[in-house]
C-alpha cells in the first residue's frame, strides 16, 4: 500500500469525466487499498480515483460506519435536502455551505464486482453525493453559497 498524491482543484483531472471500470485487476485493488490509505491518512471521510489522479469511476467512503467501496456508482433516488458546511481533500485548509439532497440511494459494484444498493441519509448522503460528482468532474465549489471559508483548526 502506498499514499497517493492528492491533486488539487486546478489540476485536469479534476474536470474530466470518469471512465466505467469493467473488470477487477490487481492494479484496481492496489488502486483501492492506496485510496483508503490515503483518504485515512488525510483524515477524509472519502475520495474519489479522480483525486489521485485516476481516471475511473470508483470512490472509497468511510463516514465511521463500514468502510465502502463504490464501483461504477449511479445515484437511484435523493429527497429531501439539508444545508450544511463541506469539504474536499482537493481543496485543503477550506470549506463551503453546500445543499445536497438529505437521503440518497445509490447503485454501485463493490470490490468484488457484485451489485450493490446502499442508502445513506445526513453525512453519508452528502459524502456519496460529493464522491459522484468528483467522477463527472464536478466539485463542491461549484455549488458552495456564498464564499469559501478558512478552516478553524482550532475546532479540531
Ligand atoms: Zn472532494
Amino acid at each position: 500500500m502506498a499514499i497517493r498524491n492528492i491533486r488539487e482543484l486546478g489540476d485536469d483531472t479534476l474536470r474530466a469525466e470518469c471512465k466505467e471500470i469493467k473488470e477487477m485487476t490487481p492494479r484496481i485493488k492496489e488502486l483501492i487499498e492506496d485510496m483508503f490509505e490515503t483518504m485515512y491518512e488525510a483524515n477524509g471521510v472519502g475520495l474519489a480515483a479522480p483525486q489521485v489522479g485516476i481516471r475511473k469511476r470508483l470512490v472509497v467512503i468511510d463516514c465511521g460506519d463500514d468502510p465502502l467501496v463504490l464501483i461504477n456508482p449511479v445515484v437511484l433516488e435523493t429527497s429531501g435536502s439539508q444545508t450544511g458546511q463541506e469539504g474536499c481533500l482537493s481543496v485543503p485548509g477550506k470549506v463551503g455551505i453546500v445543499t445536497r439532497p438529505n437521503y440518497a440511494k445509490v447503485k454501485a459494484l463493490d470490490e468484488n464486482m457484485e451489485e450493490i444498493i446502499v442508502e445513506g441519509e445526513e453525512l453519508l448522503a452528502r459524502c456519496m453525493l460529493h464522491e459522484i460528482d468528483h467522477l463527472n468532474g464536478i466539485m463542491y465549489v461549484d455549488k458552495v453559497e456564498g464564499e469559501l471559508m478558512d478552516v478553524d483548526y482550532d475546532e479540531d
